[in-house]
Order: C-alpha cells, then structure tokens, then sequence
C-alpha cells in the first residue's frame, strides 16, 4: 500500500495512492496512519490534482548511513567502515517532492545521494534483527544531499549532511515491500548518475535498523537513510535531481540558490 501526504487546497491530509501508472487516484484517510492505522474515507482525488508533501516530517530525526556501499565509499577515497558509520539530519531538513533544494551559501559542493529510506512505524530500542519487520512502517525514497566541502573542514556533519531541505523525501511510503534486492537509480537532468541495488549494502536494511536502535529510540515516523551507491557528483542551481527505488516511485527536485 502506497500512502501518502498531500494537500488539495488547505491542510495536509494522508491518503492511499492506487491505480494504473499516469491514473492514480488517491483516498483520503481518517487522520494519522502512523497512530490511528489506516481508515479510508470515500474522498478521493486524482494523484495530479493534489500536490504530494514530504510523506512524513519525522518527529524526532533522520539517522543517516555512510559508506554502506563499497563502491561508493572508495570513489570517494574512503575506507569501508567496520561497523554501521551513523550520523544525524535534523527534521527540518526534510522537504517533500518537487520542493527546491536551496544550496546554502557556506558550500560550493553539493553531492546528490539517492537512497532507500525506512520509515519507523513503531517506538523502539534495541531490536534485534529478526524482530526488525514488526518496527517498519514502510520505505520511501530520499536524497541525502551532501555538502563536500564543508564535510571535508568541519569537525562534525552537522552543517554539511542537516543544512535545510537536504534530505527529500517521497513520493509516498510504500508499505509492503522486501527491501533486500530494489534497485536505486539517479538521474541528474534526465541523464542517467546512480544505478546500484539494495543487495550492494554492506550492511542490509534489518542489520542497519538493529543497529540504529541500539543507539537510539525509534519513534513512529523517524527516517533510516540507508546509505547511496556510487556515482555522487555535485549539482548546481537550475539543476534536477530525480530517484527512483524499485517498488516504490520516482522523487525529482529542482536545485535552487537564494
Ligand atoms: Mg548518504
């Protein structure tokens, strides 16, 4: 089931997005999927008649993963980590599809990063890794946009992986889906960047939320980035960066600089 966040003309609203490619529709449900479940009501809207939002603002962060794909890690000259390598994007870097990414001033070198993202369903900690599907919502697609340079000189991540819309989300939460082998695809301005597969993880999605956990509380809602394959560059304002995972959607955003 493909849920998603949307607005028509005032307040966001959750719905369920059905039907053959270029004819969706979308049901309205009754309030919050994460706590109340999902409840159809009989509104429904055509998918291009709404405009899609983020498909979830996490209440409490986005857990980030680097280097979770070989490859990647050594285009950019790095080792691969021994353990899951964690870092932190604060909810508001959170932005929905078609939302503009906006380069901050302090960076001449922002990367795209097309990742599969696991969406938390249900509060927990330490779970272990056979007990990893009771606590997932559903995936989605996200852009772990990444400023280099400042990667490069500061101390911390904080700036270079949390600046303000680094991290799109969407199109919607695909709720039923077998993480294990989808492919991940980029495209910058149509041309084909990033092409890699689930099954290129060092580490797999139940092995990554396990970890996770045991550093920190789960809450509904929260946002595993699971890492990118290879094939980062940077982009420039005018760009448009769109990814696609198997089973889920395409998620494209424009690059802007204010
Ligand atoms: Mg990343």
């Amino acid at each position: 089931m493909r849920i998603a966040r949307f607005v028509v003309d005032a307040d966001p609203m959750y719905g369920v997005v059905e039907g053959e490619p270029g004819r969706e529709e979308v049901t309205v449900i009754k309030g919050d999927p994460f706590f109340n479940g999902v409840e159809r009501t009989s509104i429904r809207h055509k998918l291009e008649d709404v405009r899609l939002l983020a498909p979830i603002i996490p209440r409490s962060k986005v857990v980030g993963i680097g280097r979770n794909f070989v490859e990647h890690a050594h285009e950019l000259g790095n080792e691969v980590p021994k353990k899951p390598f964690m870092f932190l994007k604060p909810n508001t870097s959170v932005v929905g599809p078609n939302d503009p990414v906006v380069l901050p001033e302090f960076s001449d070198e922002v990367s795209y990063e097309a990742e599969l993202c696991v969406v938390i369903g249900r509060i927990c900690k330490d779970v272990p890794e056979e007990r990893v599907d009771e606590v997932i919502f559903g995936y989605t697609c996200g852009n772990d946009l990444t400023a280099r340079d400042v990667q490069k000189t500061d101390q911390q991540w904080a700036r270079a992986k949390g600046f303000d819309t680094s991290a799109p989300l969407g199109p919607w939460i695909e709720t039923e889906l077998d993480p294990d082998a989808l492919s991940i695809k980029g495209w910058l301005n149509g041309e084909l960047r990033q092409n890699g597969n689930t099954n290129q993880m060092i580490w797999g999605v139940r092995e990554l939320v396990s970890a996770v956990s045991k550093a920190f509380t789960l809450l509904p809602g929260d946002v595993i980035m699971t890492g990118t394959p290879a094939g980062v560059d940077l982009v420039k304002a005018g760009d448009r960066y769109e990814i696609e995972v198997e089973g889920i959607g395409r998620l494209s955003n424009p690059i802007v600089r204010r």
